[in-house]
């Protein structure tokens, strides 16, 4: 009998990325879309976890990646952080926001009920103002904070936002299993 010798067909594994905003403004999420036509090359080799870009609510508890955008600000974003952290073997943070607290970090010298205040009491054309305190809303911190300042963080992909080529360059070199590694060319903190 002849013997019909099978093509390795078998297709490879997969990345599973997850993405979130935190304190963030969504420009770095903007950047990773700039990657342009080069998303579809991609998404035949990473699969989308919870993003802001789909529907999904939850990471799956086997996501290989985890990129965060933005700071901590709120009580809500910790339980984020903390639920990226147990669903992603490598998190990255992403953007000065996430990597040292970045632009919102500004109000870190000035009291947080100052800020309330200004935004909620004082401010200009107010009808009936109040400082929101129903129970959904998440609190605000007393600080504004890093990512890593609250949870393990494997690598920082810095920028405000990184360029799409740092996250091309990025993803591929994880994708090839290799080191993450950035040229200088594509390494800058504004
Ligand atoms: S690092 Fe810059 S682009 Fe990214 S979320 Fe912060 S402010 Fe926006």
């Amino acid at each position: 009998a002849k013997s019909i010798v099978q093509p390795d067909v078998k297709p490879k594994k997969k990345l599973k990325l997850a993405t979130c905003s935190l304190a963030g403004c969504f420009g770095c999420h903007m950047s990773f879309l700039d990657m342009d036509e080069r998303l579809i090359e991609l998404l035949e080799r990473v699969e989308l976890s919870r993003s802001p870009l789909n529907d999904i609510k939850t990471c799956a508890p086997d996501c290989d990646l985890g990129l965060i955008e933005g700071a901590v600000c709120n009580t809500e974003n910790i339980a984020v952080l903390r639920h990226f952290r147990e669903s992603c073997k490598i998190i990255i943070a992403v953007g000065s926001c996430a990597i040292n607290g970045g632009v919102p970090s500004l109000r870190n010298n000035i009291d947080v009920k100052d800020c309330l205040d200004e935004a909620y009491l004082n401010g200009i054309g107010l009808v009936n103002p109040k400082v929101p305190i129903d129970k959904e809303l998440p609190y605000l911190l007393e600080k504004v904070y890093p990512i890593h300042e609250v949870i393990k963080v494997d690598y920082f992909l810095p920028g405000c936002p990184p360029p799409a080529d740092a996250f091309w360059k990025i993803l591929n070199d994880l994708l090839d299993g290799k080191e993450p590694e950035l040229p200088y060319d594509l390494l800058h903190f504004d």
